[in-house]
Order: structure tokens, then sequence, then C-alpha cells
């Protein structure tokens, strides 16, 4: 595989889930982290979406609920470029119906060498760090490579 980097914006696209069970968590998150947050771009899956928004007022551009596929709405949205942060805080202790929708998000945002969280710390530590709101280079596929190599 071939790379190339990108630079990641002071404003990033950020996603954010939480199951069920983390809802809660997020939520404070979010709105211990309000100010910081309101200068980037939020995505979340529906439901994560409303109760985010209703508690904290910042705008959320809503997904389809994860279970009906919004997580993979999400990673389709990390291959187009079109987000570049991942707030995900999954519950270790349920199973899912969607959990291969779960694991196929992770994987994509591996793939693309996004940020990822998936609990409150690690998204604490992240919002602490200057690269946060700078700009930061990000090695991701190079897909027109990629494509001129298997199309030989
Ligand atoms: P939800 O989906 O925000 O609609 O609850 C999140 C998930 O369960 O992956």
């Amino acid at each position: 595989m071939e790379f190339k980097t990108v630079t990641l914006p002071n404003n990033k696209s950020i996603a954010l889930v939480a199951h069920d069970n983390k809802k809660q968590d997020l939520v404070a998150w979010c709105s211990k982290h309000r100010e910081t947050l309101k200068s980037h771009t939020l995505y979340a899956t529906g439901t994560t979406g409303t109760v985010i928004a209703n508690a904290t007022q910042l705008p959320i551009n809503k997904l389809i609920s994860g279970p009906l596929g919004g997580d993979q709405q999400v990673g389709s949205l990390i291959t187009e470029g079109k987000v570049d942060f991942l707030i995900f805080f999954w519950d270790p202790f349920e199973p899912m119906p969607h959990d291969p929708d779960v694991k196929a998000l992770l994987r994509i945002a591996a793939v693309w060498n996004i940020p990822v969280a998936c609990n409150q710390i690690s998204a604490d530590f992240m919002v602490a760090s200057p690269l946060f709101n700078n700009e930061v280079d990000r090695s991701i596929p190079d897909y027109e490579a990629y494509m001129a190599k298997r199309a030989q």
C-alpha cells in the first residue's frame, strides 16, 4: 500500500457515537467540552445526536441510528474524507445486534488513520492536545496510486 499525506484542518469533522449505556457519558463529555466542540463540525448517529443536541444545543449533523446503518454511514463518510475524527463510546459489556458494523467502523477508522477515542479518558486526552484545534499531517492510503497499480 502506498500512502500520501493530507492535512487535518483546524476545524475537524468529528463523528460522535455512543451505545445506549454510554450515551450519558458522552453527553457529559460534550457538555464539559462544549466551547471547544463549537468550533468543529459535528456528526452523530441518530439517537446519540438527538440526545447530545437536546442536552447541549450544539449543532449536529444527524445520521441514521446505529442499528439501522448509522455506524456504516460514519464509515462511509470517513472513506470520503468528510469525517476525520471519531469519538465512539462503545459498550464493552453488552453484545449488540450491529456488532459487525461496529467492528467495520473501527477497521475503517484504522485504515484511514483517523484519531479514535473509545472512552472518556482518551477523549479528554485528545481534546487537551494542542493538535485538537490545529492543523496536523495525517498519512492516508493513496487511492490513486492503489488503483493505478491494480488496473495494470
Ligand atoms: P444511536 O446509534 O446513536 O442511534 O443509538 C449508535 C449505535 O448504537 O451504534
